[in-house]
């Protein structure tokens, strides 16, 4: 029997080499050998978004045609959306009474999170809502539902599965042997930083490289790229390991590596021509992912069917998950 794996994205955007080289890659390795499911988490969008639920919808055909693009295989992996699987929504309600306001303020990410929003939003930050303090309550759901056992994540977020194991303990405990526990599988790829040298790749940065960017804006992108604040000049000797443009050579896996490195540190090799050199190996990365993106833009009708059959078989799971749930709590109510 090959394990669950769950692992879920919120659209919100487009992916980004961050998403890319910190979680996508990894998934197209697992699908391979697990029972994958990936969750299109829009209703987890909507904590962040519920004010402008378009620009949500408009992300959920463009993430899924991101997905497809980079590899994601419809015939091994059940892609689908949250909100399509209603049954995620009562296991939430059900998990609720399991866990308290303080345990969820109290959880790292959350806490980072409000955090961020605060420093961001100012006085704004402080109307957090229920929703988004209680979205690891529904994460946990996500997870429960599809009984997943391995649950791909970054260091950060190994508060939320900390979480989700104890609602599941404290559900089996109270109502019997139910649910999975499930385990974190640590990303082997550590966050990818910016094209500003931050520690992120993010949208809110405006430091990222996006799958579905042109060659015009990749080029002017990468131009724009942090280097060795030190070189001044075209044959000034440089330290590679403190430029991103060299972190994206080697990010990319450019043959040339070595010879970008000696070059640079002996001062032989401008920086213009190194952003040249990165921007053409970039699109070459690149090539493949915008060739299928542009199928998957010309055949919608496609797309839409990946998503409905990937739904149709996740609902199917969720539904025998909540039926022994309530079955549990004896609220099944088949019998009066
Ligand atoms: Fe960076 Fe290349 Fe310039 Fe060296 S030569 S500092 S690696 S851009």
């Amino acid at each position: 029997m090959k394990k669950t794996i769950l692992t879920g994205i919120r659209p919100t955007g487009n992916l980004h080499l961050g998403h890319y080289f910190g979680a996508c890659q990894n998934w197209l390795k697992l699908q391979n050998d697990y029972e994958f499911f990936l969750e299109i988490a829009d209703v987890q969008a909507l904590t962040d978004n519920f004010d402008n639920p378009e620009k949500v919808r408009k992300n959920v055909k463009e993430l899924s045609i991101d997905l497809l693009s980079i590899g994601i295989d419809p015939k091994k992996t059940r892609m689908f959306i949250q909100s399509k699987i209603p049954e995620i929504a009562e296991l939430t309600v059900f998990y609720s009474n399991l866990v308290t306001i303080a345990r969820l303020y109290r959880n790292p990410t959350v806490k980072t999170e409000i955090a961020q929003k605060k420093a961001l939003f100012g006085n704004e930050g402080e109307s957090v809502t229920y929703g988004f303090v209680g979205y690891p309550v529904s994460q946990a759901a996500d997870i429960t539902a599809f009984h997943g056992e391995l649950i791909p994540v970054g260091e950060d977020q190994l508060p939320l599965i900390e979480q989700c194991r104890e609602i599941v303990r404290k559900f089996n405990h109270i109502y019997g042997e139910t649910l999975k526990e499930p385990e974190a599988l640590l990303s082997p790829t550590p966050r990818i930083k910016g094209l500003d040298g931050n520690e992120k790749m993010g949208k809110s940065l405006g430091n990222a490289i996006y799958l579905a960017d042109d060659e015009e804006t990749i080029s002017k992108k990468i131009m724009n790229a942090k280097t060795d604040p030190e070189k001044i000049k075209k044959d000034d000797p440089a330290n590679p390991e403190i430029c991103m443009v060299y972190y994206y050579h080697k990010l990319i896996k450019n043959e040339n590596l070595e010879t970008v490195c000696k070059e640079c540190k002996a001062g032989s090799r401008g920086c213009v021509a190194c952003k040249k050199e990165l921007i053409e190996k970039m699109n070459e990365f690149l090539s493949p992912i915008r060739e299928k993106r542009t199928y998957y833009l010309e055949h919608p009708e496609e797309v839409k069917q990946i998503l409905e059959d990937g739904t149709k078989e996740a609902k199917k799971k969720a539904e025998n998950t909540l039926s022994s749930v309530k079955t549990s709590m004896n609220i099944n109510y088949e019998e009066l």
